[in-house]
């Protein structure tokens, strides 16, 4: 660490790990290293009087580098190998199902949002092979960091810090769970939200807003729109089907943007031609709406192939650790805008063209869904209803 600007007796309040944070920016033996979901840059900007809806990417980047990371990454890099990943998946277990395989289980659903997998783990303990075994994004820029980047670096796992900036408190959980470390050794050693962001860069002094913009490192700073739309209700599944068309169908889309996934209501339909393959894909946020389509997997009633869930209102952008917006939606709307503008801007907007992702791949994962993939990307999921019923006997 080298951290240069924070000061840590600043006004630090909450349960909060900021403190750790700055603690391993001192620590001469560790190399800090820092990811940011796609969410943070579309409202972090909120906690420094501008507007919402502002994009604050470059000086967002600027100011964690002037905290002291070594490196500034970005979780969107992640993002774009989830869909690599889950998109796979998903045309894999639709192919099956088509044949006739039984035991292929159909709706697929993401994966990435804890909210969501905390809930269905505790609710719906008999759907457990139901949703992706891909890791959620926090968690794959962690495995290959504490791989692949600790190898290119030249370090031990043990000698770096991973911290993620998330728009979510249910993130913090996440990184702890025991699944997600090896040896005891965590691959996302600490997280903390938007607005714990916010209070360290108050606290280094930086005038945030007379930030020049900085540009993310590289090779995990490399991001794609879709990889962008993730912060977004429905942005998920836009992303993971921009790439699975195009290897199911081996054609270019002549329009990436899909307006009939996007937009506010809690639950939302869609059919998407995949060259004569009718793809049925269910949306929902708020953890309400996700009972619903859910009672309808558990029933036998869905006839979605893929259903995306976020657990708080609009996706990431309305998570629980970005600048309380007290239920306005239409703050929601513009930092939604924000996200689809820094998509539309992007020069890349397919994951699976992502040059780094492509090299990674080449490098060191081999095939999306091979082995190592499936050691370093995937997880399982555990019965919590189960685990409480076991507690209380
Ligand atoms: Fe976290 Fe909410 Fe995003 Fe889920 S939807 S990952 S709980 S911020």
């Amino acid at each position: 660490g080298q951290c240069v600007a924070v000061c840590p007796t600043g006004a630090l309040s909450e349960v909060d790990n900021t403190r750790k944070v700055i603690a391993a920016l001192v620590d001469p033996l560790k190399t800090v290293i820092v990811q940011t979901a796609p969410a943070v840059r579309a409202a972090l900007g909120e906690e420094f009087g501008m507007e919402p809806g502002t994009l604050v990417t470059g000086k967002m980047v600027s100011a964690l580098k002037k905290i002291g990371f070594d490196k500034v990454f970005d979780t969107d890099f992640a993002a774009d190998l989830t869909i690599m990943e889950e998109g796979t998946e998903l045309l894999s277990r639709l192919k099956r199902h088509l044949a006739g395989d039984k035991d292929v289980k159909l709706p697929i659903l993401t994966s990435c949002c804890p909210g969501w997998v905390n809930f269905f783990e505790s609710n719906f303990p008999d759907l457990l092979d139901v949703p992706s075994t891909a890791k959620s994004p926090q968690q794959m820029f962690g495995a290959i960091a504490k791989s692949y980047l600790a190898e290119q670096m030249g370090i031990r796992r043990d000698e770096m810090v991973v911290v993620s900036v998330m728009p979510c408190l249910a993130k913090k959980y996440e990184s702890g769970r025991p699944e997600f470390a090896v040896n005891g050794n965590p691959d996302v050693d600490l997280s903390i939200s938007t607005r714990e962001l916010a209070q360290m860069i108050k606290g280094a002094n930086l005038n945030f807003e007379e930030l020049d913009d900085e540009v993310f490192d590289n090779p995990m700073g490399e991001s794609t729109g879709a990889g962008v739309i993730f912060a977004n209700t429905g942005g998920v599944i836009e992303a993971a089907v921009r790439t699975a068309y195009e290897i199911h169908t081996q054609k270019k889309l002549a329009k990436v943007d899909f307006d009939v996934l996007r937009g506010f209501d809690g639950i939302r339909s869609a059919e998407v031609d995949f060259d004569g393959l009718v793809v049925k894909i269910g949306i929902a946020h708020g953890l309400g709406n996700a009972r619903k389509l859910l009672e309808d997997v558990q029933a036998g009633r869905s006839s979605f192939h893929a259903i995306e869930i976020m657990a708080c209102p609009g996706g990431c952008i309305g998570g629980g650790g970005q600048p309380y917006h007290h239920g306005d939606t239409s703050v929601l709307k513009k930092r939604a805008a924000a996200i689809y503008r820094e998509d539309a801007g992007k020069a890349i907007r397919k994951s699976h063209e992502n040059p780094f992702i492509v090299k990674l791949y080449q490098e060191y994962l081999g095939e999306p869904g091979g082995s190592l993939s499936h050691r370093l990307l995937h997880t399982h999921y555990f019965d919590k209803k189960k685990k409480v019923e076991i507690n209380n006997d």
